[in-house]
């Protein structure tokens, strides 16, 4: 239990509850929320809720207070948790991970900032300059990152539209020595291109508001937001973002950029793409008779000038698409619906291009290099994972199949892990463990990916077919594979369920709830495609840092062969990478609450709050953490706290071993019926327990 917490704060540990139900769940939850306390642990698992309002509780001070401390010595804290795995990685040379999971708004993201800050903080005490260095581009990464990652949304003013794994590699002294940086799916339809409201890219958007004058006169950009399609919104921008002061920001980014050592031509590149990207939303499509025209065609000249293309190729790439039939190659000409997709596909694809390009640079400076574990010692890593949660909209698409196929991934990687690690320490430590049940999720995991018989199989398979491909035809599929699953159902196959509302609604029942996702759209965005007419475009740039993000523009049209790999199969693969990478780690888990849909630091939204405790299963973990041992300490460490209780330990004991005399005290309060002696540590199994240890040493 934590120190210097009364009661009237709540529960410091969620295992401390007198009885695990929701209803005291949720009361201690929202007792320690009204009460300013928003961490709250589930023994090593911090549940967080965002306060939405500033916390003086990040500062030096702070910090100092949970450097090298044990996780029960002080109120629960981020820190805490950023601690025990700098312990893990440091003293016992294990690579760690720190899994950050909630909904969009939860406060991941200030949370994965804070737990970097405070590694930053407590390492390098020998100011090595390379490690000031090293630590200074992992943390100026972080803005670079969230200027072209995130968007406002209807969600969160900075939502990070892209899941985000950080491993930070440290040396034998403990010293950060660098670093790598993984990005998972840039939800693109979000990022730049939109139709919804309040939903647009803070690179673009920052560019408008905050550029400088000559800079937007050379990039032919206007300061008006309302002059761009893609980041109008209905006719309106809300371009005062309340916690965004743009100019600095544009200068904070751009500052970061330099620092991390992106030239000045790089650096140009980015914001050349940028106002690309704005102009092309601006494009018009029309027709003449049998022709295809763009009705603003000064527009075109702008792009091919940013974009150091002729202008004519970007007219032609717009207008026209290369085919080869047989030996021949024609050029088909779009229809203006074509055309307006194929802009649309080209302004998020250059987007996307453009963040991943960015990711890799950032990479090539913050990678260990010529790390020599001989003459260093073992370099160890703590990983920090900011990932999208489970996300249930009014309308599910491809986007929130994905983010909740990742949650089902981590979820099941979270049942291996505490299961196995729990075991594990029973067993090393020579304690008898009863396995207790509760939901696999595997089933819904291999609903999804299995090979021939999962949802992205079928889609694939749907993507591939001959002829008709429509969304319509995957649902067949889907329908046909799936009819007998448990997890899966369809307004086909269950025509009186209520909540199956349209003929393409098809229902998945994730371990986290029922999501009913709609087929429209899937098959375009499992696609992905982008005409290989503007990869060449792009290609043959005379701008060679553009050109280096699009290398198969390089085949012409008769070598293009190979269909690219699906946005589901990319995808896929790079979950089962991740959950491996994760996997070899010793996890600790951050899972993070929104109190309310309206940002306000005093509303606790009961129904919204249980509803995140249930689906992010934190009864399920209280229920498995106290079913084996609710408290272990280390021998030692419980003398230290407890030793004043019993005359046998107090001041000193003269017993053959610390574990005798822990013994020897439990025995003299009556409690030895609840606790079990491992070799190494004794193993509390009701907080009463430990409760009562606390009252006892408090009375002293
Ligand atoms: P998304 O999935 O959309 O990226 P997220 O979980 O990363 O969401 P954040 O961007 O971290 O959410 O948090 C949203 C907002 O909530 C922040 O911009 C900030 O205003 C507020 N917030 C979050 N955590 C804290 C905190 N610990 N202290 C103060 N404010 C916070
Ligand atoms: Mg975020």
């Amino acid at each position: 239990m934590a120190e210097h917490e009364s009661l009237e704060f709540g529960k410091a540990d969620f295992v401390l509850l007198d009885n695990v139900s929701l209803e005291e769940f949720m009361a201690n939850l929202k007792l320690r929320f009204e009460k300013g306390r928003i961490y709250t642990y589930i023994g090593e698992v911090v549940v967080s809720v965002n306060p939405y309002r500033a916390m003086n509780i990040y500062g030096r001070d702070t910090i100092e207070q949970y450097k090298g401390r044990e996780l029960y010595e002080r109120p629960p804290h981020l820190f805490a948790i950023a601690d025990a795995a700098y312990k893990a990685m440091k003293r016992r040379n294990k690579d760690t991970c720190i899994v950050i999971s909630g909904e969009s708004g939860a406060g991941k993201t200030e949370a994965s900032k804070y737990i970097m800050q405070y590694i930053a903080a407590i390492t390098n005490p020998g100011q090595r300059a390379e490690v000031e260095r090293v630590k200074n581009m992992l943390l100026k990464s972080n803005c670079v990152l969230e200027a072209f990652g995130n968007a406002k949304t209807n969600r969160n003013d900075n939502s990070s539209r892209f899941g985000k794994y950080m491993d930070i590699n440290f040396d034998f002294k403990g010293d950060p020595i660098g670093g790598h940086i993984n990005n998972y799916l840039l939800e693109k339809s979000l990022r730049c291109v939109t139709k919804t409201p309040h939903c647009y890219s803070l690179g673009c958007l920052q560019l408008v508001k905050g550029g400088p004058d000559s800079l937007l006169r050379s990039l032919h950009v206007s300061k008006d937001p309302t002059a761009y399609n893609y980041i109008r919104v209905g006719g309106q921008v809300k371009v005062r973002l309340s916690s965004i002061n743009d100019t600095a920001d544009f200068k904070a980014v751009a500052d970061a950029m330099k620092v991390i050592g992106f030239t000045a031509e790089e650096i140009q590149t980015v914001y050349k793409i940028l106002a690309s990207i704005l102009h092309l939303g601006n494009l018009r499509f029309g027709v003449d008779g049998d022709t295809t025209l763009i009705e603003n065609p000064k527009v075109v000249e702008l792009i091919g000038g940013l974009l150091a293309t002729k202008e004519e190729s970007v007219e032609k790439a717009l207008l026209y698409r290369t085919v080869a039939t047989g030996r021949d190659v024609i050029d088909k000409q779009h229809t203006a619906q074509e055309a307006g997709y194929g802009r649309d596909a080209l302004a998020k694809a250059m987007y996307e291009r453009m963040f991943c390009w960015i990711v890799g640079r950032i990479n090539d400076v913050i990678e260990v290099k010529n790390y020599d574990a001989k003459v260093h010692g073992k370099n160890t890593v703590i990983g920090v994972l900011d990932i999208y949660g489970f996300e249930i909209f009014q309308n599910n698409s491809f986007e929130q199949f994905c983010i909740n196929y990742c949650n089902e991934k981590l979820q099941q990687l979270f049942i291996q892990l505490v299961l196995t690690q729990e075991q594990e320490e029973y067993q090393r430590e020579g304690i008898p463990w009863k396995h207790i049940d509760y939901f696999n999720n595997q089933v819904i995991v291999d609903l999804v990916e299995l090979q021939h018989k999962g949802i992205f199989s079928v889609l694939d398979e749907a993507c591939m077919n001959v002829g008709k491909v429509t969304d319509e035809v995957f649902l067949q599929g889907l329908n046909s594979k799936l009819a007998k699953h448990a997890h899966y159902t369809s307004r086909k196959l269950s025509p009186t369920d209520k909540s199956l509302e349209f003929d393409r609604d098809f229902r998945v029942r994730h371990y986290a709830g029922d999501v009913v996702y709609s087929v429209v759209g899937f098959i375009d965005k499992n696609k992905d495609t982008l005409f290989q007419d503007f990869k060449r475009l792009l290609y043959n740039s005379s701008n060679p840092v553009l050109k280096v993000m699009w290398p198969e523009g390089k085949l012409s049209i008769t070598e293009v062969t190979k269909r690219p790999l699906t946005a589901a199969t990319l995808f896929k693969n790079s979950m089962i990478a991740l959950v491996e990478n994760l996997a070899c780690k010793e996890p600790y888990y951050v899972r993070c609450i929104k109190p309310n849909e309206v940002k306000s630091p005093l509303l606790f939204e009961q129904e919204r709050c249980r509803h995140q405790v249930e689906y992010l299963g934190l009864l399920e973990n209280v229920r498995v953490r106290r079913a084996g041992f609710a408290n272990r300490q280390e021998y030692p460490r419980f003398l230290q706290r407890y030793k004043m209780i019993s005359e046998f330990t107090w001041p000193n004991h003269d017993l053959r071993s610390d574990r005798e005399a822990v013994k020897m005290l439990l025995q003299s309060c009556g409690l030895e019926h609840d606790v079990a002696y491992g070799k190494t540590k004794v193993f509390i199994r009701t907080p009463r327990t430990l409760f009562s240890l606390e009252e006892q040493r408090a009375e002293m």
